[in-house]
């Protein structure tokens, strides 16, 4: 597997399975199975007004991309750099395109936020919403709320494609918004486990290595096990992610994805079973997706889904703006030629 087709496959991966469960978020499964069949949902339905809309979850990973790229910008020219403040400035970029005014006054620069197409609210975050009300936190200042909604991890996945230390940044990239330490530590575990998969782990070692990462935190310890023992075993897929929990909150929408792709064999298979159930579908379909996209790469996602996709060229330039970083990170006369201008390490 290419890294290329793996970096495309986790932004794409995860915003098809986002656009898969954006119609199906706020349903019971029962609800679901009563709007698209006894199985459940497996196509795109409309939503938001067209089959194929994202949400919150892929327009902030795309903003958890850009702070990433800015800050490795910002580093490269000025020798230092703090990451967080990068990406706590990306998200209320991000915040802008919700018709929302940062408490703080910054030039909305770069090339990302000129998409006119990420100008669109898509059921955010309410602990997100009120904390980059604030303007957001810096992790090594007192957290501003106690928060573990899912809003953390849904968004960092790009974090373990590139960056060092992924358990500790994906944790960090988290407490801009959610102050829980458990709203913070699953974001450094999905980190962990893309990077590990984008390395050329399978998903049992990914998994086994994301639990390692999380060990001083029993509950999301105990949740990624429950995810292993019931993905083996023959419990209906949705009852299985019931016993497991709804996702809102990060450590079992973390658990819920990874049973998905423990019983999924395909990208397909697996953000289907990651939607269907009675909590928040478009999160876990997303996180769910990152992970196969990046074990299967962008071949794996059905063309069906590309076609209808919003954004989707926006999503891949971001994914091979990514990738060419990893690859061989330009030099000062590139980044200050076109890199700066796109993404500026301001
Ligand atoms: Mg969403």
């Amino acid at each position: 597997m290419e890294s290329r087709s793996r970096f495309l496959g986790c932004l794409l991966g995860g915003a098809v399975g986002d656009a898969l469960g954006a119609s199906v978020e706020f349903m019971s499964f029962e609800q679901i199975r009563k709007a698209h069949g006894e199985t459940g949902i497996r196509d795109f339905a409309p939503a938001y007004g067209k089959a194929g809309a994202i949400t919150d979850d892929t327009q902030m990973t795309l903003f958890t991309a850009e702070g990433i790229i800015r800050a490795l910008v910002h580093g490269s020219i000025k020798g230092y750099c703090d990451p967080f403040e990068t990406m706590r400035r990306s998200y209320l970029r991000w915040f802008i395109t919700q018709n929302e005014r940062p408490p703080v006054e910054f030039r909305p620069d770069g090339w990302l936020i000129t998409q006119k197409e990420l100008f669109r609210r898509r059921a955010p975050g309410k602990s997100v919403m009120a904390a980059l009300q604030e303007g957001g936190y810096h992790p090594n200042d007192p957290p501003g709320n106690d928060s573990m909604g899912c809003g953390g991890v849904m968004r960092v996945a790009p974090v373990g494609l590139l960056m060092e230390h992924p358990f500790e940044f994906g944790s960090k990239t988290a407490a801009i918004t959610h102050g829980h330490p458990l709203g913070q530590a699953p974001a450094g575990c999905l980190a962990v486990l893309i990077r590990a998969i984008a390395e050329g782990a399978d998903i049992e070692d990914a998994t086994k290595a994301a639990r390692e990462s999380a060990k001083e935190f029993s509950k999301q310890v105990d949740l990624i096990d429950q995810a292993i023992s019931l993905s083996q075993s023959d419990a209906l897929a949705w009852k299985a992610i019931h016993s497991i929990g709804g996702g809102w909150t990060a450590p079992d929408a973390l658990a819920i994805a990874i049973f998905a792709c423990l019983r999924g064999q395909t990208l397909e298979e697996a953000v289907v079973i990651a939607v269907n159930h009675d909590g928040d579908s478009d999160s876990t379909g997303s996180i769910a997706g990152q992970i196969m996209g990046t074990l299967q790469g962008s071949e794996a996602i059905p063309e069906r889904w590309i076609e209808s996709l919003e954004l989707k060229s926006v999503i891949e330039q971001v994914a091979l703006d990514l990738y060419a970083w990893h690859e061989s990170p330009p030099t000062a006369e590139q980044i200050a030629a076109d890199w700066w201008v796109r993404y500026p390490g301001s």
